[in-house]
């Protein structure tokens, strides 16, 4: 039975997060953040603390013994995107709370919080709850930097935006790269005399906008964003002598090597190719026992099929699963992340709680 206040509380600790400006610009508002939630857990559970580059993030555990090894490590983040004027106060309305980091993921993050005082001491594994401040920036001082501290769980849920209680067990990969087309110089009245790289490089776009087409709603296939193109010619008369173009793909499988072959074989050999990152995509077979008690909690609580689903973007999840680390996203319901009117549904708050509470009680 959950006790009726914990949800009134839950909602004022998303609120009070909510009104920080957590955001990469105001390193400030990181450590605040973090002081709200330490504040929360202080005396009831070892707290350790962890920098790097400026940026915190801490783990809290129900142990007594020190250790960094977790059966179960719930894993969220207390930053956020810039936002306008106006999103950092948090407003309710017709079942939803409005603002910014209501769904992306400060509720989420509450709702982690109260389940780790509720039942980190009645279980009888190690569990660690994860809060970092750096997701929205590539996790590679939060997560990432646990990680290489010797920082790992046998299953992480994290609590994510883009899940509405669905287990998200797969992501796609990521790959960023930068074309370059080399020409000759020429006047432009005496094309003959040159070699026009912007036009090398835009037949080499069709290419591949050919090998990946652009779906028009979500489907779970590789999809390449054109994100810029630039020349340093800056005249009418002149013919371009440089080009590049730089694209962001987000591919279902392989690895970050396979991709990058796939796309020189696809190119003409004078298109250089320049890789600035990438990682391969994951899956976590829904066989996974933790994946099939999550699937059970799921169904016992909400009395419906639970459902399963991947991921086009990239979460902290990765740099976990690059350990060997396997987890899901598992978060609550809302829209418009990033975006104006971000909300989150304040019923599927209570869901989510119930159900992490029936499935840690049984993992
Ligand atoms: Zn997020």
């Amino acid at each position: 039975m959950n006790n009726p206040d914990i949800f009134t509380q839950i909602i004022s600790l998303t609120k009070r997060l909510m009104v920080v400006e957590s955001t990469a610009a105001n390193p400030k508002g990181l450590q605040e953040v973090l002081a709200i939630v330490k504040d929360e857990l202080k005396g009831e559970f070892p707290i350790e603390e962890f920098v790097s580059k400026g940026i915190p993030s801490i783990l809290i555990r129900n142990t007594t013994e020190s250790t960094r090894n977790f059966k179960i490590i719930l894993n969220a983040h207390l930053d956020v995107v810039p936002g306008k004027e106006g999103d950092f106060t948090p407003k309710e309305k017709d079942g939803k709370l409005y603002g910014r980091g209501a769904y992306d993921m400060k509720a989420a993050a509450a709702v982690m919080v109260y389940l780790f005082k509720d039942l980190a001491k009645t279980v009888s594994y190690p569990i660690a709850l994860q809060l970092v401040t750096d997701e929205e920036v590539g996790g590679f001082h939060g997560v990432s930097h646990q990680i290489d501290e010797g920082v790992r769980g046998e299953f992480v849920i994290s609590g994510e935006c883009g899940s509405n209680l669905r287990i998200i067990h797969k992501a796609k990969g990521i790959v960023w790269l930068k074309l370059h087309a080399r020409g000759v110089t020429a006047h432009s009245a005496y094309l003959w005399r040159g070699s026009n790289a912007l036009v090398k490089l835009h037949k080499a776009l069709a290419i591949l906008h050919e090998l990946f087409p652009h779906p028009e709603s979500a489907q779970w296939v590789t999809t390449m964003n054109l994100a810029k193109i630039e020349t340093s010619n800056t005249t009418f008369n002149h013919v371009p002598d440089d080009a590049r173009a730089f694209l962001d793909i987000r591919f279902t499988e392989g690895t970050k090597e396979t991709m990058v072959e796939k796309i020189k074989n696809a190119l003409p050999d004078d298109i250089d190719i320049e890789v600035l990152l990438g990682s391969a995509p994951h899956t976590v077979s829904p066989d996974n026992t933790q994946i099939m008690a999550l699937t059970k909690a799921i169904e016992q609580v909400t009395q419906k099929k639970a459902q399963l689903g991947g991921s086009h973007a990239q979460s902290d999840l990765r740099h976990f699963t690059s350990v060997g680390c396997p987890g899901v996203e598992f978060g609550i319901a809302g829209e418009h992340q990033h975006g104006d009117e971000e909300w989150v549904n304040i019923k599927s708050l209570e869901d989510y709680y119930t159900i992490l509470k029936t499935y840690l009680l049984t993992a």
